[in-house]
């Protein structure tokens, strides 16, 4: 086994307003993890994958992807989004030193070229992303205050799946679990210690679902055959 993915689907999702958990949520009669998961089945290079889902929703999940022959283990997720993510790289195998995809349930309509080109940077490189330069401008703002606009020339949104080799990953986590830090993604973790991480170039369809806005954006596309 070379490559392992990892589907984070335990958060609570509350900005959608759904009522449930996020990656539960239904897309064209079909969950956002079950769209998530079917998209890495489709990849020949993954071999596996884990999916980290609210413990009391475990059953739930399983019954959802009992036709994603990848599936190695559903394991429930933490507090924080790390919490999340480490527990899925628990079920990496005895002496897997291969790469971890770490992919946001939440993200169902991730194509396989995105998948294919983070799993040859991260190859090359050790460590890689997909980004999306950001369109608006970007400004500062604390307490209904304007305090400066950013060069929006070289931002971007951080998009997933991030790609690790498994020890860098394990190790980035120890770094930041000791010196107390909360990272919203993976490669934050790496960045941190001065570690390389390439970005590709991510897609507009790679949204991830967050607001009743997204959601109905889901729909119309999922129904409309992928064609928007
Ligand atoms: O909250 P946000 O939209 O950034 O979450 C991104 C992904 O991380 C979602 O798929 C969510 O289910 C997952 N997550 C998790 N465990 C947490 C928080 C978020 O698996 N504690």
């Amino acid at each position: 086994m070379e490559i392992l993915a990892i589907l984070v689907a335990a958060g609570r999702g509350e900005r959608l307003g759904a009522g449930r958990p996020k990656a539960f949520v239904e897309v064209a009669g079909k969950s956002l993890l079950a769209w998530a998961a079917e998209a890495f089945q489709a990849v020949p290079a993954v071999d596996a994958l884990v999916a980290v889902v609210p413990e009391e929703e475990r059953a739930l999940a399983r019954e959802i992807l009992s036709h994603v022959t990848k599936l190695d283990a559903v394991v429930p997720g933490g507090e924080r989004r790390q919490d999340s993510v480490q527990a899925g790289l628990r079920q990496a195998p005895p002496g897997f030193d291969g790469l971890v995809l770490v992919h946001d349930a939440a993200r169902p309509f991730v194509e396989r070229a995105v998948i294919e080109a983070v799993i040859a940077a991260t190859r090359e490189v050790g460590a890689a992303l997909p980004v999306l330069p950001v369109v608006d401008t970007i400004k500062r703002v604390r307490d209904g205050r304007v305090l400066e606009t950013l060069d929006r020339s070289e931002l971007c949104g951080a998009q997933t799946p991030q790609g690790f080799r498994l020890a860098g990953l394990l190790r980035a986590y120890q770094v930041a679990e000791a010196a107390g830090l909360t990272v919203t993604d993976e490669a934050m973790a790496l960045e941190q210690q001065g570690a390389r991480v390439a970005a590709v170039a991510g897609s507009g369809r790679n949204r991830k679902i967050t607001t009743p806005e997204d959601l109905a954006w889901a729909e119309d596309l999922a129904r409309s055959g992928g064609r928007l």
